[in-house]
């Protein structure tokens, strides 16, 4: 009691100008995009959900990063609508967006992903994770109530099995890793796949929407654009570019040399400090070894 009595009247007398530390956000947040789709975030990880009166389409069960992160999905979505939930589609198949799945398994939904998901999750054999029931090769439609919604694939980027998700109608894709907002990429584009990453840009950029949600929030949670997909393809032709000098300077083996490479166009962008000369190494195993 005197202990509290003492803290409290500390923080009573605590001077006005010290700044008070900004509110942490919350853990998970459900965001309405568009009548009938949402974005669950749980942390730094979100997924795309479509609700319609037949049932409602899941994206990324997530779950990795917070184990209770596919549980608390699935709540928010009951929230909204008691609608069944009929699919849940894998963005691609890397832990950290689909390690939650049983709860929706365990409802009733239909697993879908591309083939090379599944070849790479039945070998890894993760008892955490669900087994895709359908697969996807080059593109698929799944129609639900009303809504039509895309599986595209466009190509290996960030792995050799991402698929876009694209409603036609809202105008609005749903692209996971392979194209982060105002960020660099993830340290050496691990699982990644060059040139090709370039040609997937290309494809996304003819499709027709509006919106992008990405798979990690945006800077303050906004939408992407096709801007965003242009920028993304810069800087990658702008490392591209600066690898390629080094390695004509036999300097591809030199973490020195790579990590002073500066791109002041993309100080700004998320993870610049921390990740740009590991992208830059990944662009040199390409201009100077060839793969
Ligand atoms: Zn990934």
């Amino acid at each position: 009691m005197r202990i509290a009595a003492l803290l409290a009247a500390l923080a009573f007398a605590a001077p006005a100008t010290l700044a008070q530390p900004a509110a942490a956000p919350p853990r998970f947040a459900t965001t309405k995009v568009a009548d009938n789709v949402y974005v669950f975030r749980m942390l730094g990880h979100q997924a795309m959900f479509v609700v319609t009166p037949d049932g409602v389409i899941a994206t990324d069960p997530l779950g990795f990063v917070d184990k209770k992160g596919g549980e608390t999905y699935l709540a928010e979505i009951r929230r909204i609508t008691s609608a069944p939930v009929k699919y849940v589609v894998y963005s691609h198949h890397h832990y950290d967006h689909i390690a939650g799945g049983k709860p929706f398994k365990d409802a009733g939904a239909t697993f879908v992903a591309h083939r090379n998901a599944h070849r790479h999750l039945a070998a890894l054999r993760n008892p955490e994770i669900v087994l895709p029931d359908q697969l996807v090769d080059e593109r698929s439609t799944i129609e639900l109530g009303g809504t039509r919604l895309d599986l595209l694939w466009v190509g290996r980027n960030h792995s050799d099995n991402s698929l876009v998700m694209l409603l036609p109608k809202e105008r609005i894709v749903f692209t996971v890793d392979w194209i982060p907002l105002q960020a660099v990429l993830f340290r050496d584009l691990p699982d990644g796949f060059l040139p090709d990453w370039f040609d997937g840009l290309d494809r996304v950029l003819a499709l027709d929407w509006d919106r992008m949600i990405p798979g990690h929030p945006g800077p303050g949670g906004r939408l992407g654009t096709k801007d965003d997909v242009r920028a993304l393809k810069a800087y990658m032709n702008d490392v591209s570019e600066a690898a390629r000098q080094l390695a004509a300077e036999g300097k591809c083996l030199n973490d020195e040399a790579m990590a002073a490479v500066r791109l002041p166009k993309y100080e700004s962008w998320g993870a610049y400090s921390l990740f740009l000369a590991r992208n830059v190494e990944r662009f040199c195993e390409y201009w100077g070894r060839g793969y």
